[in-house]
């Protein structure tokens, strides 16, 4: 065993997990998330049928019209992956309640790739196409292809979609400045934007009185519609109504500063511990730049706390951002909850900065005495942020609370402390009930993709994990 806290259990009346059914709310969730991946391949196969119905059944008489419009369902259900990625990026309410921002980033980030092959393979199939039926070669259609409307828009909306999904390569993508690549990613919509104007000219799916016509409408509508209201409109309401301004920052270790906030209803901003927001601090050198950062503590009606660690030089100027500055918010977003939860149990694995979002989690998160484990890692002594707030609230709720501090040992699963290691300190015996609970992770993500791999090595079902990684 690493290292207990003593257990001092509160004789407050906490609130029971008993009463809460995990199971019915977890099989409630599942359902939507099927209703979602379920819609994103119909909206595919809509694309590709509606073209069909629509005429484009009568389009495959030949070899060449065959090719054209193979080339054309390409590119119609290419475009319709394009729209649904940018659903997916929205940051809808429903989206990230369902799945969560991280995996609807990560479906988001699986679909780039094949709609760019959709959409190069359109490209291909239509000049194969068309110079079979003029009886050019491929590369000699360009020529007349660039003559027709709207087509040399067409062809930079295809230079500025592969820029995009080169640059989010993760070999490319890492030398960039997360500001560099987001700029760079930016150019998708006006991709969307200049590749319209051919599918209403050239493509014709926009002909009056089809069917074909309603549907595309309606999902370029709901497509930018979503992304207005929750990228754009919501959040700057949101952080109107809140006028969250900085009351104070302390420094609890060296690089690592709680910053302290005020502002206006902080309750009815909905947030849950362990969710997070993306700040904007207004100050001349940090305007340019949000950040990604989890509660370290459930707001009050008056008061918020994040707690940052100066990884970059994003995270190094937000820690110095002087008293007053006014911070504008995009959030709450997470299922890093209590929501997430499938068991009465829990299991919780913290190390370094990964502390903030537990700490916040554990001021939700419900369970009775002894129901609840925590396991907090720090490399040394000085990274041990917030843990003596943890300490007391896991002794307040009856929660069991282990440490262990050192450097990873190189032996066994490697995310345990050396010095634990040699002691035989496993996962099964620090966690007995691991099976029958939620388990909550959060740490550097080379070191989480350890415990992670652990704890399935367990049989833990994929479902009860709940890994928060501060990277995207
Ligand atoms: C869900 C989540 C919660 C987080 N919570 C905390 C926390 O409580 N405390 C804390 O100290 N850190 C937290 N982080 C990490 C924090 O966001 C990054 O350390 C910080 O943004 C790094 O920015 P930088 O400019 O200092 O470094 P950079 O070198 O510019 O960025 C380093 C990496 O940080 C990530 N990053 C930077 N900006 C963004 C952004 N706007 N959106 C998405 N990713 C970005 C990228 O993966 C980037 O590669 C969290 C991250 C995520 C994704």
């Amino acid at each position: 065993m690493p290292t207990q806290i003593t257990v001092r259990p509160d004789p407050r009346q906490f609130p029971s997990s008993s009463r809460v059914n995990y199971q019915r709310r977890f099989v409630r969730r599942s359902r939507r998330a099927d209703l979602l991946v379920i819609s994103l391949w119909a909206s595919g196969a809509a694309a590709a049928a509606l073209f069909l119905a629509s005429g484009g059944a009568g389009q495959f008489g030949s070899l060449a019209e065959t090719v054209t419009s193979m080339g054309i369902v390409a590119g119609l259900i290419g475009t319709d992956f394009i729209l649904v990625m940018l659903v997916l990026a929205a940051r809808i309410p429903f989206i990230d309640r369902t799945i969560g921002h991280d995996r609807a980033v990560a479906v988001h980030r699986a679909l780039s790739k094949p709609a760019l092959y959709l959409l190069l393979g359109h490209g291909a199939l239509l000049l194969i196409g068309y110079g079979m039926s003029s009886g050019i070669n491929p590369i000699a259609q360009i020529g007349p292809m660039l003559a027709l409307p709207d087509m040399p828009l067409a062809f930079i909306a295809m230079g500025l979609m592969i820029t995009v999904v080169v640059t989010s390569l993760v070999a490319v993508r890492r030398r960039f400045s997360y500001e560099g690549w987001h700029l760079v990613h930016l150019l998708s919509y006006l991709s969307v934007a200049f590749a319209l104007p051919h599918q209403l000219s050239v493509g014709g799916v926009l002909a009056v009185g089809t069917a074909q016509r309603v549907y595309w409408i309606a999902l370029y509508v709901v497509a930018f519609g979503c992304l207005i209201t929750f990228r754009f409109v919501e959040p700057i309401v949101s952080s109107l109504r809140h006028r969250i301004t900085v009351a104070g920052t302390t420094t609890i270790a060296p690089g690592v500063t709680s910053i302290h906030l005020s502002g206006h209803n902080l309750r009815g901003l909905g947030a849950a511990g362990g969710q997070f927001f993306i700040w904007r601090f207004w100050t001349g050198t940090t305007w340019w730049h949000s950040h990604p950062i989890s509660l370290s503590a459930v707001p009050t009606s008056s008061t918020a706390r994040i707690t940052v660690r100066d990884l970059g030089s994003g995270s190094a100027r937000i820690s110095a951002v002087p008293v007053g500055t006014r911070v504008s918010i995009e959030g709450p977003y997470g299922l890093f909850t209590d929501a997430a939860r499938t068991s009465p149990k829990v299991a919780i694995i913290a190390a370094g900065i990964g502390v903030t979002p537990i700490r916040a989690l554990l001021d939700h998160a419900r369970f009775a005495p002894g129901e609840a484990t925590i396991l907090l890692r720090a490399s040394t002594q000085e990274e041990t942020y917030h843990w003596d707030e943890i300490r007391e609230l896991a002794a307040a709720k009856g929660a069991r609370c282990y440490v262990m501090v050192g450097r990873r040992s190189r032996v066994g699963p490697g995310w345990i402390s050396e010095q634990d290691a040699l002691r035989g300190v496993t996962l099964a015996g620090t966690f007995p009930d691991l099976a029958d609970s939620d388990l909550y992770l959060c740490g550097p993500t080379a070191w989480l993709d350890l415990v992670e791999a652990d704890a399935r090595a367990t049989g833990i079902p994929q479902h009860q994990i709940h890994a928060e990684r501060f990277d995207w």
